[in-house]
């Protein structure tokens, strides 16, 4: 069979048969849950019907798509066969519920029913789909009435969660409500035959929205091709602000350094890297290296920014990506996208950065952004569709031939997780950077999209706006609500001042159940979490541990040795304090002799220095950490990378990808010894928690800095000496405890070289390892696994 998504109304066979014999008729009822609206479920199962010669209703209610069916009973059985075997490509169906009910044996036909709009809601709600290859030809066919219209969507295709307002999805209740259609649209709109059968957003130049062309002040000019007008603006090296999907993109020319210097300047985004958007997949192959698996992520439904290594040599300015190995980049998600790189003037690849200022949401309204991009965009090319979510890119990577989301957003957010335990309904509200949040009900965590960092007014509003809007859509009023066990978070504060039960989860907890959520697994399992920084409620601040973690509880089995962390949060804006840090814990006072000290430390003023030295002899603002995240900082500050950070885990990455430079690839790279930088797993015994050392590396470090050897080569000991370490580490306490199965989690994980080497050596070492996939690794991901583990605990108390 054809399916439903692709391009021209499908030949409906005709059926000649002779209707259902009274013998063995029967009648179900089908309440199918999961993505099932506004994917073009119903016309499907009309044309199943159809196929199938059977009479009944299909409807779309807030528990699902009710299907009510009558015929044959082998015709029945067929038509549920197919039903799952040929659902259409952006249908995700959790469940058919199938009930026999009394035949009715006076319907002659199938009928698709207007909405019902009552009864107790369980609906999901898709996210936004990149424009489909049908919809994409059209917009370049000049005989179609649709030629050039960037608005074009279809059943398979367009907006979704950023336009809906309310459940069932349905026209009225979404942002398409100011478009009434023409005849036309209105035609396909009720054609059961039609691929635009009920596809909400439907639209075209007659009836839909429109763009417009603005200046910086907001004027708007009036021009006959506003797409012309941006390419031949981006061409001249002007930043412009584009309103799409689920917000606005501020877009540059990313082949041209002065355009990209420009943008960062106005931005003020020093070095963090930018994403790109190119034509098609050829154009991404011209930049960097694309794999079967990320070719086939470029160009998904879902249409993220893939990270990919990039080609030496390419025309892309260099300042879209500073010092790091990997460049992001997208394909047209949109038909204004396709439109605007068709363009003879437009460039052959733009920065398409989120529209907001730094740090806080995505502008998603035209007044919004005029206002709040007013200093940053040279011009604003507009639509008058309003965005009622805002949503912004999702980031992904491929590794180990996996999907790995590092942000979770357009194209997968809010497609619910299936969980194993049965959750009462709660709110679970994240971590302060890259949140995220989550709403149950049931066996389903309703997992957000990117929100951001909530150390931003402006964010936290979006983030309690955003919590409200999806409890309303979904229809989940939380009976308890989860939290970190920082007591300073935003979002702890925010829990606090719910009126509802609380349960605080410790943060490498819920890093670790987030990955257990995803695969399913009981545990108990070893966590084995690498992070920037989590509350550890014992007045340090942890960040490389090893856990024993069930839903339930965990137990802390190891950690890496402590450094201070000296001026707390200062010492991750400045990581250069870290790399000091680490000289002390192996040359103490000495670590202010110029002799003593790598070139990049001696360069640091005295004062300065002196400063820090104090501050850590006398304990000073200096809380001791095992942060792996902050080990990363300090084996780059004495690399003479990263002096200060500009965007979080810079010094990090630009280890990363000058490691990458000295790894020569093949099986067991990080199986060398390099005996100065200490024994694997040096570990001692500390009140029932292992200590694994930290100045065998850090005398490595040193020795190698101060011998003359390469950078790229002692940034690749470093991870290599990482990964053997872990790694025996898990060994031992696999050892000690039985438990053969480790999750990894922890925003050390989006290092590649890192999470390669211990995916190798912990399988070799006969361990099975799980790490997240759909969900983040980095604190995006922490909601889902605290809403498991406060739901475990608040249990039967809420419910
Ligand atoms: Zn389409
Ligand atoms: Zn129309
Ligand atoms: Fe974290």
């Amino acid at each position: 069979m054809e399916k439903a998504h692709k391009g021209s109304p499908i030949a409906l066979p005709d059926y000649t048969g002779e209707g259902p014999a009274r013998g063995d008729t029967a009648r179900w009822r089908l309440t199918v849950r999961g993505i099932v609206q506004g994917v073009g479920f119903r016309p499907f199962a009309y044309r199943l019907a159809r196929d199938h010669g059977l009479a009944g209703t299909v409807a779309n209610t807030g528990c699902g798509v009710v299907i009510e069916i009558e015929g044959p009973l082998p015709n029945l059985k067929a038509f549920l066969h197919r039903l799952q075997a040929d659902s259409p490509p952006l249908a995700r169906m959790t469940s058919i519920h199938k009930e026999a009910i009394a035949a009715h044996l006076d319907l002659s036909e199938f009928r698709i029913l207007e909405s019902d709009s009552g009864g107790k809601r369980t609906a999901h709600i898709s996210p936004d789909v990149a424009t489909c290859p049908g919809c994409r030809n059209e917009v370049f066919d000049p005989c179609d009435r649709r030629y050039r219209y960037p608005f074009t969507n279809c059943t398979a295709c367009g907006p979704r969660v950023t336009i809906i307002e309310a459940v069932p999805y349905d026209r009225p209740l979404t942002s398409m409500k100011a478009f009434p259609m023409c005849r036309d649209c209105s035609q396909e709109y009720h054609d059961p035959a039609d691929r635009r059968f009920h596809a909400e957003p439907n639209a075209c130049p007659v009836c839909g929205p429109r763009l417009s062309w603005h200046v910086s002040s907001g004027d708007r000019i009036s021009v006959s091709d506003p797409i012309a007008e941006a390419a031949r603006a981006l061409k001249e090296g002007a930043v412009v602000a584009v309103r799409g999907l689920g917000g606005f993109h501020l877009a540059a020319d990313a082949t041209s350094q002065s355009a990209v210097g420009r943008l960062r300047r106005r931005k003020r985004r020093r070095v963090k890297p930018l994403a790109v958007m190119v034509k098609d997949l050829a154009a991404a192959r011209r930049l960097a290296r694309v794999s079967h698996e990320e070719a086939a992520l470029l160009t998904s439904p879902e249409g993220p920014v893939v990270l990919l290594v990039r080609e030496a040599g390419v025309r892309l300015a260099t300042n879209v990506a500073p010092n790091v190995r990997d460049v992001g980049i997208m394909l047209p998600h949109t038909p204004l996208h396709h439109l605007l790189f068709a363009e003879e003037d437009a460039p052959p690849a733009l920065v398409m950065t989120s529209g907001n200022l730094s740090g806080e949401p995505i502008c998603a309204g035209n007044t919004e952004a005029l206002e709040r991009l007013a200093g940053i965009a040279d011009f604003f090319l507009l639509h008058d569709r309003e965005i009622v979510t805002r949503v912004d890119d999702s980031v992904a990577r491929v590794a180990g031939g996996r999907l790995r989301l590092l942000r979770r957003a357009r194209g997968y957010a809010p497609r619910p997780m299936a969980v194993t335990w049965r959750l009462p309904s709660l709110l679970a509200c994240g971590a302060d950077l890259k949140n995220t949040f989550c709403l149950t009900r049931g066996k389903e965590a309703f997992f957000s999209q990117h929100i951001g960092d909530l150390k931003e007014l402006a964010t936290l509003n979006h983030f309690e706006e955003s919590v409200e809007h999806y409890a309303a859509l979904l229809e989940i009023s939380p009976k308890g609500v989860v939290h970190d066990l920082h007591p300073d978070y935003a979002s702890t504060q925010y829990a606090l001042r719910c009126p509802l039960p609380r349960k605080a989860v410790q943060h490498h907890h819920a890093h670790a159940v987030s990955v257990m959520a995803e695969h399913g697994l009981i545990g108990p399992v070893l966590a084995l979490i690498l992070d920037g920084a989590g509350y550890g409620g014992d007045g340090t601040v942890w960040g490389g541990e090893v856990l024993l973690a069930s839903a339930y509880r965990f137990q802390r089995l190891a950690r890496l040795a402590h450094v201070p962390l000296p001026g707390g949060d200062s010492a991750v804006r400045e990581p250069w304090r870290m790399g000091l840090a680490l000289l002390w814990t192996i040359l103490g006072p000495d670590a202010l002799e110029e002799a003593c000290l790598p070139p990049f430390m001696r360069a640091l003023p005295w004062r300065e220095r002196q400063v820090v030295v104090e501050m850590m002899a006398t304990g000073f603002n200096s809380p001791l950490t095992s942060s792996c995240g902050r080990l990363f900082d300090a084996a780059a500050a004495i690399l003479g990378l990263a002096h200060l950070s500009d965007y979080e885990g810079q010094a990090a990455m630009e280890l990363e990808s000058l490691a990458w430079e000295a790894h020569s690839g093949g099986q067991k790279w990080w199986a060398g010894r390099e005996n100065h930088w200490g024994r694997d797993a040096n570990l001692r015994r500390e009140g029932g928690l292992w200590i694994a050392d930290v100045k065998g590396p850090a005398l490595g470090l040193l020795a190698d800095v101060r011998g003359g050897v390469s950078p790229p080569v002692i940034a690749y000991r470093f991870h290599a000496w990482l990964v053997r370490s872990l790694t025996s580490i898990c060994k031992r306490l696999s050892g000690e405890t039985g438990v053969k199965t480790v999750v990894l989690g922890g925003g050390c994980f989006q290092n590649m070289l890192l999470l390669d080497g211990l995916l190798e050596g912990l399988t070799e070492a006969g361990l099975v390892v799980y790490v997240g996939e759909e969900v983040p690794v980095n604190d995006g991901g922490l909601s889902l696994g605290q809403s498991v583990v406060g739901g475990n605990l608040l249990g039967g108390a809420v419910s």
